[in-house]
């Protein structure tokens, strides 16, 4: 059977990390039922309080009712147990980003899936052909890649694989479109079109600390005033995540096979540390007090 877009009420969101919260933010304000699901219950409790003081502030500058908000927050529900995607007519899988995790995600998830459901996976950079391999429905697999934050960011690219069906690719552009969101088709390449070509410049803007050419401060103020860049690309990989950006890094110098793509060790030597940007505190800026003050 195959789905349109009036068929889906209920959406499965996997991860509820910075983009599985927004995902079901968007979500859940465009009406659907939504089933947020993490294994780290304190994900789960962070990303509800993270989406009321959202919509808190959108209230307080008048573009949502009060009721409107908390009928969003009604239709959110969360959990750590498959079971409740039964109901779900698309999931979308916004884990982290190391294929051997999202692979185990759609062996446990398979099961209890619906027949008529797609599956779409907000992965960076991970082929969308190899994962859909995982699945036992190829033909209703789909890359649907939100931007961070989801709420403020318009893109979605969406990534066909090798048998994604038409009628997918085709319910989940309007989904995207109800959403409020643009979509974009990209190509099932490494990293697809985006982090193609933001990624590299970050883990330049890196290698530019590394060879200390510049500060982490005279490098984000070159790159804004400069290139005219809203963040500098430290800043920005702060905010992405220096563990994704390291594995989108990964993806692109193991599957394009090009020593352009080498991560720069010292991005490699921050996620070692656990200083990961914003969501641990500490990354190319620490986060801890007032205001971000540069690590180097
Ligand atoms: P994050 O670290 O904020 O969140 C990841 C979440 O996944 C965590 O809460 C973690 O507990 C959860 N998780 C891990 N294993 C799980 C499992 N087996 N089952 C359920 N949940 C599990 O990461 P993020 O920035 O939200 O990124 C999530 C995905 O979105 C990645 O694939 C990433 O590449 C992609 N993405 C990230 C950005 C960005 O700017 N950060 C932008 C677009 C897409």
């Amino acid at each position: 059977m195959s789905l349109a877009i009036d068929d889906i009420k209920n959406i499965g969101v996997i991860g509820a990390g910075q983009m599985g919260s927004g995902i079901a933010q968007v979500a859940a304000l465009a009406g659907y039922e939504v089933m947020l699901e993490d294994v780290n219950a304190k994900a789960l409790d962070t990303a509800v309080a993270n989406i009321n003081k959202n919509l808190e502030r959108q209230v307080a500058r008048g573009k949502l009712g009060e009721e409107e908000k908390n009928a969003a927050l009604r239709r959110i529900r969360t959990g750590s147990d498959f079971k409740p995607l039964t109901e779900c007519d698309v999931v979308i899988e916004a884990a982290t980003e190391r294929e051997e995790l999202k692979r185990d995600i759609f062996v446990k998830l398979v099961p209890a899936l619906n027949d008529h459901a797609i599956v779409a996976s907000n992965t960076s950079s991970i082929s969308i052909t190899r994962l859909a391999a995982s699945t036992d429905r190829p033909a209703r697999f789909i890359g649907m890649h939100f931007m961070n934050p989801v709420p403020a960011m318009q893109l979605v690219e969406l990534i066909r694989g090798i048998a994604t069906d038409e009628t997918t690719f085709q319910t989940i552009r309007a989904l995207a479109l109800k959403l409020g969101k643009t979509p974009v088709a990209a190509e099932d390449f490494p990293a697809f079109i985006v982090n193609r070509i933001l990624l590299p410049m970050i883990n330049e803007a890196v290698y530019t600390l590394y060879e200390g050419v510049g500060t982490v401060e005279a490098i984000d103020t070159a790159m804004k005033l400069g290139a005219h860049h809203p963040m500098g690309p430290l800043e920005l990989a702060d905010f992405i995540g220096l563990d994704t950006c390291l594995a989108v890094m990964q993806v692109l110098h193991e599957g394009l096979a090009d020593s352009k793509y080498r991560p720069c060790p010292l991005l490699v030597k921050y996620v070692e540390a656990g200083w990961l940007g914003r969501k641990s505190g500490r990354g190319f800026y620490d986060y801890r007090g007032e205001k971000p003050v540069p690590t180097r």
